[in-house]
């Protein structure tokens, strides 16, 4: 279990954040440590080098001043005022044998290098060298320079307090690297569990939701970081889930209570037929009902899928120039002989072209409901204008009748599926039209609004983007 627990731990984004975090900072630690490293080492090995010289050029004036008993004697009292094991020192000759030394117990297996003097005869003024003895912690800087006239001084110093700088470092190394990676996956392990906390609402909320709890919703803070905006995208998605979920759930009601009247309708119509009726005219009737009743039901069924095409969005729309203008003008046409049949006026004033894109075919068949409404409401001796406009960025419709009106408490609904007025029963229809007509307009991105006065009439505006919006 625990195994288990671990190696999901492994898998978890706060855990590679925090692994990468604590790379990047130990291996950015160490490259500082390197080069401080560098710097103090070159440092020391500077003075001690400095150190050397300034006791060469010291015996060297001794030498010319006060001659080489002087130079011996004083050398052997620093030796040994410095300390046996400290520094040493030895006058050669310049075929490398020495000719007096300072106490070399200490330093016997440090052999006089021949390279060393061929190159200050050669006219080098000093020559430095680093060796290490064998089983001894500290190495030795040694120098090589010409004193006097053919006297060559051979001057060594324990490099303890750079070995010590080199151990004092090494500890200290190890010491603050370990206490900056244990700080380094801390700290990154708490800002990667900050940074994702966020991602974890989401989770949890998406875990959380249901068919039944589909309103919850991931707390939005106002910062506007990236989690927030994932969070913000994540409600929206839930937004367009919950309106197709209801409008599924609504489809699925309306079904359920409109489609059954007209199948019962049928139904009884064929039972009583089949009961009482005797003469071949009465199944004719008969037939003709049916007939009568499956137009009807079709026509709902093709509105219903129509209407659920449109609320789907842009991704079921054709995206075409459409002159708007054009498809009023055709559609008053057709609609003419029928106004003319209802002793109704119907007029149309439109530019000679209005663009936008959108779906024609949508577009035709909302036009050709919003028209069927007005001069089905419309008693004869009325009239209907219909006209047509635009701006920058919209194009509008606009049907205004003369007609029944809508009465302030319907008029919140006619939008809605199946929705009939009371005083439009005496009315053919089924209540589809401007449901559809309001999902075409806002499949455009657009919009459609009535106002209404009971007994004197109605105005229906659309208004659509003449660009269509990009899809969401
Ligand atoms: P219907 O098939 O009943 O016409 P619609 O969805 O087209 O269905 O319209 C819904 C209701 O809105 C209609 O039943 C009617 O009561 C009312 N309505 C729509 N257009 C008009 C109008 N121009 N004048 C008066 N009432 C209207």
């Amino acid at each position: 279990m625990c195994s288990g627990k671990l190696s999901r731990l492994r898998h978890t984004l706060a855990f590679r954040l925090t692994l990468w975090y604590a790379g990047i900072f130990t291996l950015s630690s160490l490259v500082a440590f390197f080069f401080f490293y560098l710097l103090v080492t070159s440092d020391i090995r500077e003075r001690t080098d400095q150190e050397l010289l300034g006791q060469v050029s010291q015996f060297s004036t001794l030498l010319a001043l006060e001659g080489i008993d002087t130079v011996r004697r004083v050398a052997i009292t620093e030796a040994q005022a410095a300390g046996v094991k400290k520094i040493f020192f030895r006058l050669l000759y310049p075929n490398g044998q020495a000719f007096s030394s300072s106490n070399m117990s200490y330093w016997k297996d440090i052999s006089i290098r021949r390279i060393a003097i061929e190159r200050l005869l050669e006219g080098g003024s000093y020559v430095f060298e680093t060796i290490a003895i064998p089983q001894r912690r500290h190495k030795v800087r040694i120098l090589y320079s010409l004193i006097g006239p053919g006297i060559i001084l051979q001057l060594g110093q324990s490099m303890e307090s750079y070995s010590r700088f080199i151990e004092a470092f090494r500890t200290i190394f190890i010491a603050t690297m370990v206490l900056l990676i244990i700080l380094a996956a801390v700290v990154g392990w708490f800002m990667a569990r900050r940074a994702l906390a966020g991602v974890e609402a989401v989770t949890r909320t998406a875990q959380s939701i249901s068919g039944r709890s589909l309103e919850e919703r991931v707390p939005v803070k106002p910062t506007g970081d990236e989690i927030d905006q994932l969070a913000t995208t994540f409600n929206q998605m839930l937004d367009r889930i919950q309106t197709l979920v209801t409008s599924i759930r609504e489809m699925r009601d309306n079904i359920a209570h409109d489609l059954r009247s007209p199948i019962t309708r049928i139904r009884g119509i064929a039972e009583v037929t089949l009961t009482t009726g005797k003469s071949l005219a009465e199944y004719e009737a008969m037939a003709a009902n049916t007939i009568e009743e499956c137009d009807r039901l079709l026509d709902m069924i093709n509105t219903m899928l129509m209407i659920s095409k449109a609320e789907a969005g842009l991704d079921h729309l054709i995206r075409e120039k459409v002159d708007l203008a054009g498809l009023t003008r055709e559609a008053c046409k057709l609609f003419e002989p029928t106004a003319e049949d209802n002793g109704i006026a119907l007029s149309c004033h439109a530019p000679d072209r209005s663009h936008f894109f959108g779906d024609t075919r949508m577009i035709q068949r909302m036009l050709s409901n919003l028209l069927d409404n007005a001069i089905k409401y419309t008693p004869p001796g009325g009239s209907v204008n219909v006209s047509v406009g635009e701006n920058d960025a919209q194009v509008f419709l606009t049907i205004k009748d003369t007609g029944i009106g809508i009465s302030p408490k319907d008029l919140p609904h006619i939008f809605e599926r199946f929705y009939r007025c009371d005083q439009s029963r005496a009315q053919t229809g089924i209540g589809l039209g401007l449901s559809l007509a309001g999902a075409i307009a806002r499949a455009h991105g657009g919009d459609i609004t009535a106002t209404s006065t009971p007994n004197q009439g109605s105005i229906f505006t659309v208004t659509l983007p003449k660009s269509l919006p990009s899809h969401s």
